[in-house]
Protein backbone atom coordinates (compact mmCIF):
# COMPACT_ATOMS: atom_id res chain seq x y z
CA UNK A 1 0.00 0.00 0.00
CA UNK A 2 1.21 3.18 -1.18
CA UNK A 3 0.56 6.71 0.84
CA UNK A 4 0.58 10.02 -0.10
CA UNK A 5 -0.23 12.72 2.60
CA UNK A 6 -1.13 16.68 2.17
CA UNK A 7 -1.61 19.24 4.48
CA UNK A 8 -3.80 21.65 3.39
CA UNK A 9 -2.82 25.26 4.11
CA UNK A 10 -5.91 28.24 3.77
CA UNK A 11 -4.65 31.38 2.38
CA UNK A 12 -4.01 33.11 6.14
CA UNK A 13 -1.91 30.06 6.49
CA UNK A 14 -4.17 28.05 9.05
CA UNK A 15 -4.19 24.41 8.82
CA UNK A 16 -7.80 23.22 7.61
CA UNK A 17 -6.92 19.62 7.33
CA UNK A 18 -4.89 16.85 5.90
CA UNK A 19 -5.57 14.80 2.30
CA UNK A 20 -4.38 10.96 2.57
CA UNK A 21 -4.18 9.24 -0.47
CA UNK A 22 -4.24 5.63 -0.41
CA UNK A 23 -3.23 3.29 -3.65
CA UNK A 24 -3.32 -0.24 -3.85
CA UNK A 25 -0.43 -1.51 -5.71
CA UNK A 26 -0.93 -5.16 -5.19
CA UNK A 27 -2.35 -5.72 -8.38
CA UNK A 28 0.19 -3.28 -10.25
CA UNK A 29 3.28 -5.05 -8.32
CA UNK A 30 1.46 -9.05 -9.44
CA UNK A 31 1.21 -7.72 -12.93
CA UNK A 32 4.59 -6.21 -12.91
CA UNK A 33 5.93 -9.80 -11.86
CA UNK A 34 4.00 -11.60 -14.08
CA UNK A 35 6.06 -9.15 -16.88
CA UNK A 36 9.52 -10.24 -15.62
CA UNK A 37 8.59 -14.07 -15.13
CA UNK A 38 7.39 -13.90 -18.83
CA UNK A 39 10.56 -11.74 -19.88
CA UNK A 40 12.57 -14.37 -17.72
CA UNK A 41 10.92 -17.35 -19.73
CA UNK A 42 11.03 -15.86 -23.30
CA UNK A 43 14.91 -15.18 -22.70
CA UNK A 44 15.36 -18.90 -21.55
CA UNK A 45 13.56 -20.48 -24.17
CA UNK A 46 15.25 -18.67 -26.92
CA UNK A 47 18.52 -19.03 -25.30
CA UNK A 48 18.35 -22.88 -25.39
CA UNK A 49 18.27 -23.74 -29.42
CA UNK A 50 20.46 -20.59 -29.75
CA UNK A 51 23.01 -22.29 -27.70
CA UNK A 52 22.47 -25.81 -29.07
CA UNK A 53 22.83 -24.28 -32.61
CA UNK A 54 26.35 -23.02 -31.67
CA UNK A 55 27.45 -25.46 -29.99
CA UNK A 56 26.26 -27.88 -33.07
CA UNK A 57 28.13 -24.68 -35.64
CA UNK A 58 31.07 -25.20 -33.33
CA UNK A 59 31.86 -29.09 -33.29
CA UNK A 60 31.57 -28.35 -37.40
CA UNK A 61 34.14 -25.89 -37.60
CA UNK A 62 36.21 -27.45 -34.89
CA UNK A 63 36.26 -30.79 -37.81
CA UNK A 64 33.02 -32.67 -37.82
CA UNK A 65 32.40 -30.86 -40.99
CA UNK A 66 34.97 -33.17 -43.14
CA UNK A 67 32.82 -35.82 -41.75
CA UNK A 68 30.28 -36.13 -44.32
CA UNK A 69 27.81 -38.14 -42.03
CA UNK A 70 28.08 -36.27 -39.00
CA UNK A 71 27.92 -32.80 -41.14
CA UNK A 72 25.00 -34.20 -42.32
CA UNK A 73 23.62 -35.40 -38.91
CA UNK A 74 24.45 -31.67 -37.33
CA UNK A 75 23.36 -29.85 -39.97
CA UNK A 76 19.69 -31.63 -39.92
CA UNK A 77 19.41 -30.89 -35.48
CA UNK A 78 20.59 -27.33 -36.47
CA UNK A 79 17.57 -26.96 -38.51
CA UNK A 80 15.53 -28.56 -36.27
CA UNK A 81 16.33 -26.41 -33.96
CA UNK A 82 15.83 -23.32 -36.06
CA UNK A 83 12.49 -24.12 -36.73
CA UNK A 84 11.55 -24.16 -32.82
CA UNK A 85 12.77 -20.79 -32.77
CA UNK A 86 10.81 -20.04 -35.54
CA UNK A 87 7.84 -21.37 -34.36
CA UNK A 88 8.09 -20.00 -30.56
CA UNK A 89 8.31 -16.56 -32.06
CA UNK A 90 5.81 -17.03 -34.04
CA UNK A 91 3.70 -18.36 -31.50
CA UNK A 92 4.95 -15.12 -29.05
CA UNK A 93 3.79 -12.89 -31.63
CA UNK A 94 0.20 -14.37 -31.77
CA UNK A 95 -0.03 -14.13 -28.52
CA UNK A 96 1.10 -10.40 -28.15
CA UNK A 97 -1.46 -9.57 -30.73
CA UNK A 98 -4.26 -11.12 -28.77
CA UNK A 99 -3.47 -10.06 -25.36
CA UNK A 100 -3.21 -6.62 -26.73
CA UNK A 101 -6.74 -6.98 -28.81
CA UNK A 102 -4.79 -6.52 -32.00
CA UNK A 103 -6.49 -9.69 -33.66
CA UNK A 104 -10.31 -8.62 -34.45
CA UNK A 105 -12.63 -11.55 -34.76
CA UNK A 106 -14.05 -11.88 -37.87
CA UNK A 107 -17.11 -13.78 -36.75
CA UNK A 108 -19.38 -16.05 -39.27
CA UNK A 109 -21.19 -19.43 -39.17
CA UNK A 110 -19.06 -22.07 -39.49
CA UNK A 111 -19.97 -25.83 -40.06
CA UNK A 112 -18.00 -27.30 -37.21
CA UNK A 113 -17.94 -30.36 -38.67
CA UNK A 114 -15.84 -28.86 -42.00
CA UNK A 115 -14.20 -27.31 -39.94
CA UNK A 116 -13.05 -30.29 -37.74
CA UNK A 117 -12.61 -32.40 -41.07
CA UNK A 118 -10.24 -29.61 -42.36
CA UNK A 119 -7.95 -29.82 -38.94
CA UNK A 120 -8.22 -33.61 -39.21
CA UNK A 121 -6.88 -33.80 -42.87
CA UNK A 122 -3.84 -31.20 -41.73
CA UNK A 123 -3.09 -33.47 -38.75
CA UNK A 124 -3.13 -36.98 -40.30
CA UNK A 125 0.22 -37.75 -41.35
CA UNK A 126 1.20 -36.86 -37.98
CA UNK A 127 -1.10 -39.10 -36.64
CA UNK A 128 -0.50 -41.75 -39.17
CA UNK A 129 3.70 -41.38 -38.10
CA UNK A 130 2.33 -42.31 -34.41
CA UNK A 131 -0.28 -45.30 -35.25
CA UNK A 132 -2.62 -42.87 -33.88
CA UNK A 133 -6.76 -43.13 -35.48
CA UNK A 134 -8.56 -39.90 -35.65
CA UNK A 135 -11.87 -39.92 -35.71
CA UNK A 136 -14.52 -37.03 -36.21
CA UNK A 137 -17.86 -37.90 -34.86
CA UNK A 138 -19.46 -34.06 -34.91
CA UNK A 139 -22.89 -34.13 -36.55
CA UNK A 140 -22.56 -32.78 -40.03
CA UNK A 141 -25.16 -30.02 -39.40
CA UNK A 142 -23.59 -28.80 -36.02
CA UNK A 143 -23.51 -24.69 -36.69
CA UNK A 144 -21.44 -21.83 -34.61
CA UNK A 145 -20.36 -18.10 -34.53
CA UNK A 146 -16.69 -18.59 -35.17
CA UNK A 147 -13.48 -17.09 -37.11
CA UNK A 148 -12.85 -20.19 -39.15
CA UNK A 149 -9.10 -19.10 -39.01
CA UNK A 150 -8.96 -18.73 -35.65
CA UNK A 151 -11.22 -22.13 -34.74
CA UNK A 152 -9.06 -23.89 -37.26
CA UNK A 153 -5.81 -22.78 -34.39
CA UNK A 154 -7.23 -23.69 -31.79
CA UNK A 155 -8.73 -27.37 -33.13
CA UNK A 156 -5.21 -27.98 -34.65
CA UNK A 157 -3.44 -27.37 -31.21
CA UNK A 158 -5.72 -29.61 -29.03
CA UNK A 159 -5.96 -32.35 -32.03
CA UNK A 160 -2.02 -32.13 -32.54
CA UNK A 161 -1.48 -32.40 -28.33
CA UNK A 162 -3.32 -35.30 -27.83
CA UNK A 163 -1.57 -37.03 -30.69
CA UNK A 164 1.59 -35.40 -28.94
CA UNK A 165 1.10 -36.59 -25.62
CA UNK A 166 -1.69 -39.51 -26.27
CA UNK A 167 -0.85 -43.27 -26.29
CA UNK A 168 1.04 -44.76 -29.50
CA UNK A 169 -1.55 -46.51 -31.42
CA UNK A 170 -3.85 -45.12 -29.47
CA UNK A 171 -7.17 -43.40 -30.23
CA UNK A 172 -8.19 -39.49 -30.93
CA UNK A 173 -12.02 -38.69 -31.03
CA UNK A 174 -13.40 -35.23 -31.69
CA UNK A 175 -16.94 -34.61 -30.91
CA UNK A 176 -19.70 -31.73 -30.06
CA UNK A 177 -23.29 -30.94 -29.61
CA UNK A 178 -25.43 -27.80 -28.73
CA UNK A 179 -25.85 -27.18 -25.32
CA UNK A 180 -29.63 -25.77 -23.88
CA UNK A 181 -29.56 -22.13 -24.36
CA UNK A 182 -27.31 -20.54 -27.01
CA UNK A 183 -23.91 -22.72 -26.46
CA UNK A 184 -21.73 -25.38 -28.45
CA UNK A 185 -19.40 -27.66 -26.69
CA UNK A 186 -16.81 -29.23 -28.90
CA UNK A 187 -14.44 -31.71 -27.03
CA UNK A 188 -11.17 -33.53 -28.03
CA UNK A 189 -10.30 -36.68 -26.46
CA UNK A 190 -7.22 -38.70 -26.19
CA UNK A 191 -6.42 -41.96 -23.97
CA UNK A 192 -3.22 -41.40 -23.20
CA UNK A 193 -1.37 -40.89 -19.87
CA UNK A 194 -3.66 -37.97 -18.73
CA UNK A 195 -2.44 -35.03 -17.05
CA UNK A 196 -1.86 -35.36 -13.28
CA UNK A 197 -4.16 -33.23 -10.99
CA UNK A 198 -1.91 -30.60 -9.79
CA UNK A 199 -1.01 -29.57 -13.34
CA UNK A 200 -4.74 -29.92 -14.46
CA UNK A 201 -5.52 -26.22 -13.69
CA UNK A 202 -2.04 -25.13 -15.03
CA UNK A 203 -1.80 -26.04 -18.57
CA UNK A 204 -3.11 -22.78 -19.92
CA UNK A 205 -0.62 -20.79 -18.63
CA UNK A 206 2.09 -19.71 -20.50
CA UNK A 207 5.06 -21.94 -20.74
CA UNK A 208 3.55 -24.17 -18.31
CA UNK A 209 4.77 -28.28 -19.36
CA UNK A 210 3.69 -31.13 -17.27
CA UNK A 211 7.24 -32.80 -18.57
CA UNK A 212 9.53 -30.10 -19.81
CA UNK A 213 11.45 -32.53 -21.54
CA UNK A 214 8.99 -34.12 -23.39
CA UNK A 215 7.09 -30.52 -24.99
CA UNK A 216 11.02 -30.13 -26.21
CA UNK A 217 11.68 -33.09 -27.88
CA UNK A 218 7.94 -33.07 -29.84
CA UNK A 219 9.00 -29.42 -30.34
CA UNK A 220 6.11 -27.89 -28.33
CA UNK A 221 6.77 -23.99 -27.72
CA UNK A 222 4.91 -24.47 -24.45
CA UNK A 223 2.45 -21.75 -25.32
CA UNK A 224 -0.09 -23.57 -27.66
CA UNK A 225 -3.21 -24.08 -24.80
CA UNK A 226 -2.23 -20.73 -24.20
CA UNK A 227 -3.22 -19.08 -27.62
CA UNK A 228 -6.30 -21.82 -27.06
CA UNK A 229 -7.57 -20.00 -24.21
CA UNK A 230 -7.33 -16.43 -25.50
CA UNK A 231 -8.90 -17.24 -28.68
CA UNK A 232 -12.11 -18.98 -26.82
CA UNK A 233 -12.11 -16.28 -24.88
CA UNK A 234 -12.07 -14.06 -27.51
CA UNK A 235 -15.13 -15.65 -29.30
CA UNK A 236 -17.22 -15.89 -25.87
CA UNK A 237 -16.58 -19.09 -24.89
CA UNK A 238 -14.52 -21.08 -22.03
CA UNK A 239 -12.12 -23.81 -22.17
CA UNK A 240 -11.54 -26.86 -19.67
CA UNK A 241 -10.33 -29.88 -19.11
CA UNK A 242 -10.86 -33.04 -17.92
CA UNK A 243 -8.43 -36.01 -17.22
CA UNK A 244 -7.49 -39.74 -15.44
CA UNK A 245 -4.34 -40.44 -15.00
CA UNK A 246 -3.47 -43.37 -16.83
CA UNK A 247 -7.26 -43.19 -18.72
CA UNK A 248 -6.50 -39.90 -21.08
CA UNK A 249 -7.74 -36.89 -21.51
CA UNK A 250 -10.16 -34.45 -22.72
CA UNK A 251 -10.54 -30.97 -23.89
CA UNK A 252 -13.76 -29.14 -23.86
CA UNK A 253 -15.03 -25.92 -25.33
CA UNK A 254 -17.16 -23.56 -25.77
CA UNK A 255 -18.59 -21.35 -28.87
CA UNK A 256 -21.46 -19.19 -28.96
CA UNK A 257 -24.74 -20.37 -31.36
CA UNK A 258 -25.40 -18.82 -34.86
P1 LIG B 1 3.41 -27.57 -25.54
O1 LIG B 1 4.04 -26.76 -26.60
O2 LIG B 1 4.35 -27.95 -24.43
O3 LIG B 1 2.64 -28.72 -26.09
P2 LIG B 1 0.83 -26.53 -24.66
O4 LIG B 1 0.48 -25.19 -24.09
O5 LIG B 1 0.15 -26.94 -25.91
O6 LIG B 1 2.41 -26.54 -24.84
O7 LIG B 1 0.57 -27.64 -23.54
C1 LIG B 1 1.06 -27.43 -22.23
C2 LIG B 1 1.33 -28.77 -21.54
O8 LIG B 1 0.11 -29.44 -21.26
C3 LIG B 1 2.14 -29.74 -22.39
O9 LIG B 1 3.52 -29.52 -22.27
C4 LIG B 1 1.72 -31.08 -21.79
O10 LIG B 1 2.52 -31.37 -20.65
C5 LIG B 1 0.29 -30.85 -21.32
N1 LIG B 1 -0.72 -31.42 -22.25
C6 LIG B 1 -1.39 -30.76 -23.23
N2 LIG B 1 -2.25 -31.56 -23.87
C7 LIG B 1 -2.16 -32.79 -23.28
C8 LIG B 1 -2.80 -34.06 -23.49
N3 LIG B 1 -3.73 -34.23 -24.44
N4 LIG B 1 -2.42 -35.09 -22.67
C9 LIG B 1 -1.49 -34.91 -21.71
N5 LIG B 1 -0.85 -33.75 -21.47
C10 LIG B 1 -1.17 -32.69 -22.24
Amino acid sequence: LEVNAATVTGREGGQHGTIMVFHDLTRLKELENTRQEFVANVSHELRTPLSLIKGFVETLIDGAKDNPELCTRFLGTIEKHTDRLTFLIEDLLTISKLESGQIVMNLNEVNLNNEVGRAVDDLQSRASGKNVKLQNTLAEDLKARADADRLQQVLFNLIENAIKYGRTGGNVTIGGKALPGDKVEIWVKDDGPGIPDEARERVFERFYRVDRARSRETGGTGLGLAIVKHIVQAHGGEVWVSSEPGQGTTFYFTLLQT
